[in-house]
């Protein structure tokens, strides 16, 4: 699909989960400014003529680099006091795709996934393998020690004397999925890309990976819708969800925001789970759905102006679609 002048989208989060009384007035500032950040860098490539892919790519590092998020610097701890990351990334406009599991020695997983979508004749790739592949192709390999932060450690020390408390495999509470981090674009050719980045969840074992470098589960871009999934990665495994939500655009033909919340707010609370999404339609319509009390969420579209927002009772200024692409365009939508 061509479009001769789309009006570029961007649309990130940074997890959901948040809840108000966890929250600190310095944390909100840091967060806000973060978002807001994520939002200027990857509109900026948008505003270049850049493609969605880079949008998507800028917009996750600079959150991969700020320590409040779940995704590289400040991910989250693994049961043996691991940081093992996943990320994916998906260009809908040719359904290439790049995934990495369970790496802990790069600076920017995003830019990994990348790699492996531009590089590498494979989708996904995981472990030491991935990290090899990373340094045939001139990405250095970090010292763990950058992805620690002390709040993270301290909440895996309280995660395991939970545990202590309980079976291992009994149901875990929101705080352990929460911060990861992720970016739908639409570029002004009209193509869709999504992205997703993460520490995974605290207290994970077993090498276990989420839905986030899953193709289709935790992200998914075709050529009509884009989706970053958040929250808790077995059920967005098991839902297909980010796949599940643009086959209900793109085959079914439902209205995006009808189609992410029937996934997101149906669907994967009636199994037991909980999360968000940010999903994209090319003709620009955002979808927002959680069903957590809040969400780090932004966008970003055609007047530059970057909305932010965390909370369930926030206004995050979406209820309109944003305005459409100038009447000369030669296309309807
Ligand atoms: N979905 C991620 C995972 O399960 C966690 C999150 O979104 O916070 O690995």
């Amino acid at each position: 699909m061509s479009h001769a002048a789309v009006s570029p989208v961007l649309v990130i989060h940074g997890g959901a989960g948040v809840i108000k009384r966890d929250m600190t007035p310095a944390r909100e500032k840091a967060v806000r400014a973060a978002l807001t950040l994520a939002l200027r860098d990857g509109y900026a490539q948008l505003k270049a003529g850049k493609p969605a892919l880079d949008a998507v790519t800028a917009a996750i590092a600079v959150l991969e680099d700020d320590p409040n998020f779940n995704a590289g610097k400040g991910s989250v701890f693994t049961h043996d006091g691991k940081n093992e990351m996943d990320a994916a990334i998906m260009d809908g406009n040719t359904l290439r795709a790049g995934s990495v599991a369970d790496v802990q020695r790069i600076k920017n997983p995003i830019l990994l996934a990348r790699a492996v979508m531009e590089k590498s004749s494979h989708v996904m790739l995981a472990g030491e393998g991935a990290e090899a592949f990373a340094q045939s192709v001139g990405m250095p390999l970090i010292d763990p020690s950058y992805f620690r932060t002390e709040e993270r450690w301290q909440q895996l020390q309280k995660a395991l004397k939970e545990d202590a408390a309980k079976q291992p495999h009994a149901n875990v509470e929101t705080a352990k999925h929460f911060g990861t981090v992720g970016a739908v674009a639409l570029d002004s050719e009209g193509h869709l890309a999504a992205g997703t980045s993460t520490g995974g969840m605290t207290d994970k074992r077993w090498g276990r990976i989420g839905d986030s470098p899953i193709i289709g589960a935790g992200t998914y871009a075709n050529a009509g819708c884009a989706v970053s999934g958040t929250g808790w990665g077995e059920f967005y495994i098991r839902t297909v969800a980010a796949h599940e939500i643009c086959m209900k655009v793109t085959q079914m033909r439902e209205p995006l925001k009808l189609a992410a919340a029937e996934v997101i707010n149906q669907e994967i609370p009636s199994m037991g789970g909980n999360g968000g999404a940010i999903a994209l339609d090319a003709e620009g319509h955002i979808a927002i759905p959680f069903n957590t009390d809040g969400m780090y969420r932004g966008w970003i579209s055609a007047d530059g102006v970057p909305h932010v927002a965390i909370y369930g009772d926030e206004d995050d200024g979406i209820a309109e679609p944003p305005a459409p692409a100038p009447a000369d365009s030669g296309e309807q939508p």
